[in-house]
């Protein structure tokens, strides 16, 4: 967390000196702002706020989590070519440091500076779970985090970044409420997850992640932690449980037959759509299926 705030504050101050390095260039073109991000909830963030006023961009290919991202040298290319790099942060994206500190040695030479925006910085981080876009609260700060962030890195634009990140903060709003109004009305408050992803989004609603089958992202569960999860949805009566589209079903299937639960599919918005809307649909889903386990008398 230090480090990562460290890199935000040299990155700025290094603009403030050197900015901008878009506009005109030498050909006379007018270029964007050239923005990338880690994870398709940052893209949609971020595309709510710059409009067409910058090219954002997100670094990931479709279909790669950012668990233990391996990444290429033609990702490193993208970054040296960026201008701003939007990273959720809290622990999520440890593969991006190397990647930014060797971005920083072949730009040393040149005026070009790239600004890294924390987008968890001053967010109350919950140890070992990184999801902090699943909780459309969080997502409000995460927003105005990458607003002031590209406020600095193109002042030019500050207006139309304000302007646009309070409309889209608006609908975040509405989001939110439907959410509160929808989970109030709930009888069951626990849940099992397939990916321990939902901590922040049960803190700010009150519902209760009781279980994950997975016990750490992009590893099997030992068969004592399956053992233990079994015990808690027996425990806790549960009768729907939760599998998540970009990992194998095979575990959540087999508990489901033993225990003759239902399998709903809850997204932890890792990968998907890079659309300005897509954030708002994706939680929307997520609260029909999760409003199917809990909001019913089954
Ligand atoms: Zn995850």
């Amino acid at each position: 967390m230090f480090f990562s705030a460290l890199v935000l504050c040299v990155s700025l101050y290094a603009c403030q000196r050197s900015a901008p390095s878009k506009g005109n260039d030498r050909t006379g073109m007018s270029s964007k702002l050239k923005v990338l991000t880690t994870i398709p909830p940052l893209y949609s963030f971020a595309k709510n706020i710059t409009g067409d006023a910058a090219d954002v961009e997100n670094l990931l290919p479709s279909g790669a989590g950012p668990h233990e991202y391996a990444s290429s040298p033609a990702d490193l290319k993208k970054i040296i070519s960026a201008q701003v790099l939007i990273k959720n942060g809290a622990g999520l994206e440890t593969w991006l440091d190397s990647l930014i500190a060797s971005a920083g040695e072949v730009t040393r030479s040149g005026d070009k500076t790239l600004i890294v925006v924390d987008a968890s910085s001053g967010i109350d981080i919950i140890n070992n779970d990184p999801h902090i876009w699943l909780s459309p609260k969080k997502a409000v700060h995460q927003v105005k985090n990458i607003r002031d962030a590209m406020i600095k890195a193109d002042p030019d634009n500050a207006e139309l970044y304000i302007r646009n990140a309070a409309q889209y903060i608006g609908r975040l709003e509405t989001l939110d409420l439907e959410i509160q109004d929808e989970i109030r009305r709930w009888k069951k408050k626990e849940f099992v997850a397939f990916h321990s992803a939902f901590l922040y989004f049960t803190r700010d609603y009150g519902l209760r992640q009781v279980a994950a089958i997975q016990e750490f992202p992009d590893k099997q569960p030992t068969p004592r932690h399956i053992a233990d999860v079994l015990r808690v949805i027996k425990d806790t009566e549960i009768k729907i449980i939760f599998s998540d589209s970009q990992f194998s079903h095979k575990i959540v299937e087999s508990i489901a037959r033993d225990l003759d639960l239902r399998v709903l599919s809850l997204d932890t918005l890792e990968t998907g759509e890079l659309h300005p809307g897509w954030y708002e649909n994706m939680m929307r889903k997520n609260v029909a299926a999760l409003k199917k386990a809990l909001g019913g008398d089954n």
